[in-house]
């Protein structure tokens, strides 16, 4: 009896080894996980951090959705490059820019169809500005990414396309919506006003160290004045005068009351 007991417990042992190399078999060389709403795609070198980024975009999605009032319009792919060297490769094809090389803090895109970051593993070496370890930082910037996918279902141009005009309106909505500009961008906006770095072209307000703050608390004040519905109509904007006819200002107009009220703003915090 205990000859046949061990001889099974050897046999459910080995199952077990056969069942476990062939399950870390198939993750490997099947290395995408399956959402509703996205397909994530990653090297196996990437399957500590690919959970983290899957739950982060599921639950930022939500909140991206409960903020539009409306669904994402469509699935779309996640991509997690495992170093700089694939991120270059895989943009220069994607975007046709052949020989791209890329800034060290620029990390993530986000277009209709596509959520592509370079894997934070490879931040350390491969990136600046960015660490893996400041975990909030990193759930914010997949929010923004994500809030960029949205914006590209709802606008005629899917990879933003000719819109480098209106960057302040596209980088400033998904400031806004992913929480970056509640995350101490804010303050941004005041000190560029108060040191003559307040721009004096909208399509100067995403350039610059005060970039975030600037374009972030642009679109936050066109919420705040004109109402979430207005700012949702907005989505499908393509140029700086079909937002300014539809707020009905002019460029100055925009600007020097958008200035007065971050002012406006700070005093009543500080009061
Ligand atoms: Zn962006």
């Amino acid at each position: 009896m205990k000859k046949v007991f061990s001889y099974f417990s050897r046999t459910s042992l080995l199952l077990i080894f056969i069942f476990q190399a062939l399950s870390s078999f198939a993750r490997q060389s099947d290395s995408n996980a399956q959402n509703a709403l996205f397909t994530m795609h990653f090297e196996s070198t990437d399957q500590n951090i690919a959970p983290f980024i899957s739950r982060t975009l599921s639950q930022r999605a939500k909140t991206i959705e409960h903020f539009f009032g409306k669904p994402f319009a469509k699935k779309f792919e996640v991509r997690i490059l495992a170093n700089r060297a694939a991120l270059n490769t895989y943009w220069s094809e994607a975007w046709n820019i052949p020989g791209l090389k890329t800034e060290c803090w620029m990390v993530a895109s986000g277009t209709a169809k596509e959520l592509t970051i370079l894997s934070p593993n490879a931040w350390s070496e491969d990136a600046c500005e960015h660490t893996i370890a400041d975990t909030l930082k990193t759930q914010l910037l997949l929010a923004h990414e994500l809030t960029h996918v949205y914006h590209g279902q709802y606008n005629p141009q899917p990879e933003f396309e000719g819109l480098d005009a209106i960057g302040w309106f596209v980088e400033g909505l998904a400031v806004l919506v992913s929480g970056q500009l509640d995350a101490g961008h804010l303050a941004a906006a005041k000190e560029a006003i108060e040191h003559g770095k307040a721009p004096t072209q909208l399509a100067n307000a995403w350039s610059g160290k005060y970039r975030y703050g600037v374009s972030g608390s642009l679109v936050q004040y066109i919420e705040n004045r004109y109402g979430r519905e207005k700012l949702i109509s907005l989505l499908s904007s393509t140029s700086e005068k079909e937002i300014l006819d539809e707020l009905q200002l002019t460029e100055q107009e925009l600007l020097t009351q958008w200035q007065k009220a971050v002012i406006e703003q700070q005093k009543s915090l500080s009061h």
